[in-house]
């Protein structure tokens, strides 16, 4: 059977998008998409880029490399999953924004490999909303401490927040979890830390990134709704 083709669903997901942006009086392009391409072969990204995206969420660091150097250099890469701290080293030669960070012993270690390099590193702060105890991501006031130290992490430059809610068949049903985590984001702003920006809200996946956007996300990662549903990991 073929695969479904990747510029069409593109089409349509970017329609979805800009659609919630109007209903949401948000200006066109304010919320961007970045294609989760966890599982997804190099070709099938490659044919995303060619279809006019350009940005690429990755969970495992060792599978983003795989692909990076089968894209055009200017591809952007984000990683969106757990990271280990001895991986940090890889994580800031290859990602131009870690989405995940959630802990300090992780900004410790992406410090010292972004130091080394004479980089700054772009990172948003992963927060856990919902009960599911897999996914990562520091408690409120875990995000409160890590942008009160923010400054102990010259090298890293925070810049919003990340969340990834409980998967809910009704997508209105996430709603209040976006806005708990706007909501927060607020709240860091308000106290106006040096050197944490919150420009960034990265809300929403397949099932619901349009209750994402009218929420104010500004990055959306959309995985199934581009490539299929992914097959289940056995590792
Ligand atoms: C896999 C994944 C996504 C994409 O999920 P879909 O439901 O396939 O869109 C988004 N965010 C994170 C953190 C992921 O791991």
């Amino acid at each position: 059977m073929a695969e479904p083709s990747v510029a069409r669903a593109a089409a349509e997901v970017l329609e979805a998008l800009r659609r919630a942006e109007i209903r949401a009086n948000r200006p066109a392009g304010s919320a961007r998409l970045v294609a989760v391409t966890k599982t997804v072969p190099a070709d099938r990204v490659a044919e995303a880029w060619r279809a006019g995206l350009h940005a690429f969420g990755e969970s495992y660091v060792q599978e983003a490399l795989s692909k990076v150097d089968r894209l055009p250099p200017e591809a952007e890469w984000h990683f969106i999953g757990h990271l280990q701290s001895n991986k940090a080293r890889q994580a800031v030669e290859v990602f131009s924004l870690i989405q995940s960070l959630d802990r300090p012993s992780l900004a410790d270690a992406l410090e010292q490999a972004a130091h080394r390099r004479g980089i700054r590193v772009r990172v948003l702060l992963q927060v856990k909303v919902g009960e599911e105890a897999t996914k990562g991501g520091a408690s409120f006031d875990g995000v409160m401490e890590l942008a009160r130290r923010a400054q102990e992490w010259p090298s890293l430059q925070i810049q919003g927040l990340m969340a990834i809610p409980p998967y809910e068949d009704d997508p209105e049903a996430v709603r209040p979890h976006f806005r708990a985590v706007r909501e927060l984001r607020d709240r860091v702003e308000a106290l106006r830390l040096p050197g944490v920006e919150m420009g960034e809200l990265s809300l929403g996946m397949s099932s619901d990134f349009p209750v994402a956007v009218e929420e104010g996300a500004t990055l959306v990662r959309v995985g199934s709704a581009l490539f299929g549903e992914r097959p289940t990991r056995v590792t």
